[in-house]
């Protein structure tokens, strides 16, 4: 009996209950921080991508089905100087409006508060009915919300009986919104919401109960970006694919001849030293043995193939080629746990994405073989979305800058925000 308290507490610590589902939202006001930070059509002000409104529907709805009202509060865009009209959030109401309706069946009281603090605000969160919702204007039209100013985060508590953050792409940031607040809230009214959530849960299995073998599939451009992610990687993976234009650092580092390839000169020995530490630990670093090669970065390029270490003078590597695609193929093939950061090539031209898409179908295929896989950081959600893999990966996540300094073994403000006693 003890043993299986001892377990349950042990795993309890990596998967803690959900606070969240398990509350009654019941008459209660939840304040949450949501990610409505969604591009706007210049001219007309439409949202013209709402997978961030989609996701944090499944929060919005158990809460309203539960009886409870609803504030939102989020940033849009980059305002510099106080309030400017292309940053509001008035912009996205009537999309949220539809969003809403449609996820509920029925109109949703919807309002909005042209000031994120200060009376009005109050005002309109003190009226707030069970089953309605209250959008507050742009965080960020306070300075003091980057700043996490703690006066600021206050008059923000002062909205909600409960705090939910559902904002895991600013989980990041230690600002007023998604973690100063927090300690306006005593334990059991602060919480994550279910998207929230769910990156909490796909980023842990990932980084502390990975099933072996482990393997992280590392891409993009530059081995400076993902310097921090390898090294804390090679703590916890078995085997590191590495594909992109970052390959060619580490070809070039080992004596590879790279033609005009994609090249950070200033980290030929980083490359080495990450090559030196994985043989150290036993890590096995895999490097694509050919490349699809072009006579010009362009759609229209020439193209043929060559070994990675053989580039020809005035030609460049742009996609892992065909005998790396059965490489890393197999590799992946016999994963339990893969993580995957960075396209294999440049994939937004059709001519290179072969070895992406490619990729793709093996973290599918080993997916529904049993693995977990998570696809996470800014081009290779892009990519899986494009090719239309993403419902056959494990997870997505939504995440970029937050789910990659989480990879790369920082504590995230947003998160320990919450789990601090
Ligand atoms: P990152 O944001 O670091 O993950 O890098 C993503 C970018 O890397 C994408 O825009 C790709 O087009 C680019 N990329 C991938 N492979 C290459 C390559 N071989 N040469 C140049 N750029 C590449």
């Amino acid at each position: 009996m003890a043993l299986f308290f001892l377990c349950l507490k042990l795993l309890s610590q990596f998967y803690p209950m959900s606070v969240f589902s398990q509350f009654d939202f019941k008459g209660q006001k939840a304040l949450i921080r949501v990610d409505f930070n969604v591009p706007l059509d210049k001219a007309t002000r439409a949202v013209t991508d709402d997978n961030r409104m989609r996701g944090a529907l499944p929060t919005l709805v158990k809460i309203l089905k539960d009886g409870g009202s609803i504030v939102l509060m989020s940033h849009l865009g980059r305002p510099k100087d106080g309030p400017e009209d292309k940053s509001s959030l008035r912009h996205i109401l009537s999309h949220l409006q539809t969003l809403l309706d449609k996820a509920m069946g029925h109109a949703v009281p919807l309002d909005f508060a042209d000031d994120c603090i200060g009376q009005s605000a109050k005002d309109k969160s003190a009226a707030l009915q069970p089953g309605a919702v209250l959008l507050l204007e742009n965080l960020r039209f306070y300075p003091q919300e980057e700043k996490g100013d703690p006066g600021f985060a206050q008059s923000l508590a002062q909205l909600g009986d409960v705090y939910v953050n559902d904002a895991f792409g600013t989980a990041h940031r230690a600002h007023a919104s998604t973690a100063v607040i927090a300690q306006f809230f005593t334990e059991g009214k602060k919480m994550f919401g279910l998207l929230m959530e769910g990156e909490v849960k796909a980023a842990e299995q990932v980084m502390h109960q990975a099933s072996k073998p482990f393997t992280a599939i590392i891409g993009g451009a530059k081995v400076s970006d993902k310097i921090l992610i390898i090294e804390n990687l090679l703590e916890r993976a078995t085997d590191i694919i590495i594909g992109g234009g970052m390959a060619y650092t580490f070809m070039k580092a080992q004596g590879g001849v790279i033609g005009k390839s994609l090249c950070e000169e200033d980290r030929l020995d980083t490359a080495l030293e990450i090559l030196k530490k994985a043989a150290e630990k036993n890590v096995c670093i895999h490097l694509p043995s050919d490349s699809t090669i072009a006579d010009n970065f362009a759609a229209d390029a020439q193209t043929s193939t060559s070994p990675s270490n053989h580039v020809p003078d005035g030609w460049m590597g742009l996609d892992i080629g065909a005998n790396a695609i059965e490489q890393f193929t197999n590799v992946i093939g016999r994963s339990k746990t893969i993580l995957w950061n960075g396209p294999m090539g440049v994939f937004e031209m059709p001519a290179f994405q072969q070895g992406t898409k490619a990729i793709a179908v093996a973290v599918a295929k080993a997916t529904a073989d049993g693995a977990f896989s998570l696809v996470g950081g800014g081009d290779s959600v892009a990519a899986v979305n494009q090719f239309g893999f993403a419902d056959q990966v494990s997870y997505v996540s939504t995440g970029g800058g937050a789910m990659l300094e989480y990879f790369e073994g920082k504590s995230l403000p947003g998160i320990t925000a919450i789990q601090e006693k």
